[in-house]
């Protein structure tokens, strides 16, 4: 048989194997609804033993509608988010209105889609039923991802329980925590930022009549901010306060009492405060995040979303990007659909930037915008003031303008 004959036979017969994914979180059922529209089979490896997402809200830019879209979930993405009409910024200190920026008709047309806002239980429930509805992939919980081995045309992963599954490739969705990554980057532990979030959603008759606004509301402290915003078709607000704390270790989804919440804002004004006190069963998280890195695939493994590009959550981008990653990876493996090592490189060349500018700006963003003192804060309050909402569309056309297909790819 020639050998271009032999080549290609045994090239097909290496993309009929399943591509392997760690996680099922929002990255990890993204892409496999993605890969599994390419035509390949999907095999998910959760570590959990149920599939689901905690109780709190999450935004959603115009670049993760388009991802909706692409992966054919933008009808039902669409039926379960609020679609808000602003944002509003308010300075915590006293109360007052900092900027508003509207979401409405401009903004959409724009960049193409809406600005919302969703229960992360609703947004993985509308991925989770996708995928349940697709016979190319198969979702296994009680899989965890221990490490993995390749061989050039193969790629093994180990789970906890001593079972090995293998596929053409593996796709590291595995979060924060991501154990694949120790293998493909091999960096330390994530940054700890200090920051710690408390979350907490209340039935929408116990936010004050007051704030009930259609909006994203931020009111930005020193060193603490608080944001506000309905959710799940009105039926309940999202509670989100963050106090700078300096907290020296990783924490996630600790139960904490209201008195222990309000202790990080004790200084803002007394508004902001009442804010804190209708918030109820309050969970905390220790923020952390990572400096970006170059090197996100080894062979036949990569990385996707958190694992990959782990973000502050100032920009309400990590989600986004995730879903953005799924789309791009899914692109990138049906364009080189013999050649799995190529597809992956080609995805991560031309992720990297784009994710790498919103890790980075998210940072400056909490510094400058939600958690600054003093003159640094009424400087930020006159710089806002002074734009129009035309000059803020400008300033994100890079974000909300992009979509996983755009961003430049990099060698
Ligand atoms: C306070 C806060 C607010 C945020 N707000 C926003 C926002 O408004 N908008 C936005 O876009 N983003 C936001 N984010 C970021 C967003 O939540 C994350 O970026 C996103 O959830 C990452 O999704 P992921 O699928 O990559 O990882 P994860 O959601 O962490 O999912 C990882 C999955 O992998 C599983 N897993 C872990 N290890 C293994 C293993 N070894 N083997 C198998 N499975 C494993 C986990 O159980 C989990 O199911 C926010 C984050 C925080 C902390």
């Amino acid at each position: 048989m020639p050998a271009s004959i032999l080549y290609k036979s045994v090239n097909c017969a290496m993309t009929d194997q399943p591509i392997l994914i760690a996680g099922a979180g929002i990255g990890g059922l993204a892409a496999a609804l993605g890969l599994a529209q390419k035509g390949r089979d999907v095999i998910v490896l959760e570590k959990s033993s149920r599939l689901g997402e905690i109780g709190a809200g999450i935004q959603l830019g115009p670049n993760a509608f388009h991802s909706f879209d692409y992966l054919g979930v933008g009808h039902a993405a669409r039926a379960m988010a609020v679609f808000i009409d602003q944002l509003r910024l308010t300075d915590a200190m006293t109360g007052e209105e900092i900027v508003s920026i509207p979401l409405d008709e401009p903004f959409r047309k724009r960049f193409g889609n809406p600005y919302a806002v969703v229960h992360r239980g609703d947004l993985h429930g509308v991925l989770l039923t996708a995928c349940r509805g697709n016979d190319k992939i198969d979702l296994k919980v009680n899989s965890e991802v221990l490490s993995y081995e390749q061989d050039g045309t193969t790629v093994t992963a180990r789970l906890s329980s001593g079972v090995s599954v293998s596929g053409s490739a593996l796709i590291g969705a595995d979060g924060l925590w991501s154990n694949v990554r120790k293998q493909v980057v091999g960096d330390a532990a994530p940054r700890v930022s200090g920051h710690t979030s408390y979350r907490s959603v209340i039935a929408t008759e116990q936010m004050p009549a007051e704030l009930r606004w259609n909006a994203a509301t931020l009111w930005a402290g020193p060193k603490c901010h608080i944001v506000h915003y309905p959710l799940s078709g009105w039926k309940v607000f999202n509670l989100v306060v963050t106090y700078h704390n300096d907290a020296p270790e990783p924490v996630a989804g600790l139960p904490v009492a209201q008195q222990e919440v309000l202790k990080g804002f004790m200084h803002v004004h007394e508004r902001a405060q009442q804010i804190i006190r209708h918030g109820a069963d309050w969970k905390q998280w220790v923020l952390c995040d990572r400096e970006p890195v170059e090197n996100w695939v080894q062979g036949r493994v990569t990385l996707l979303g958190d694992a990959a590009h782990p973000m502050l959550q100032y920009f309400a981008q990590g989600a986004c990007m995730a879903l953005e990653d799924a789309v791009c990876l899914a692109h990138w493996v049906d364009a080189y659909r013999h050649d799995t090592e190529a597809a992956l490189e080609a995805y991560r060349a031309q992720r990297l930037l784009r994710t790498a500018r919103v890790q980075l700006q998210s940072r400056e963003i909490g510094q400058h915008i939600y958690h600054p003192a003093g003159v640094h804060a009424a400087l930020r309050n006159e710089m806002l003031r002074s734009k129009t909402a035309k000059d803020f569309y400008d300033g994100l056309q890079w974000l909300y303008g992009g979509t996983g297909l755009t961003g430049r790819a990099i060698a």
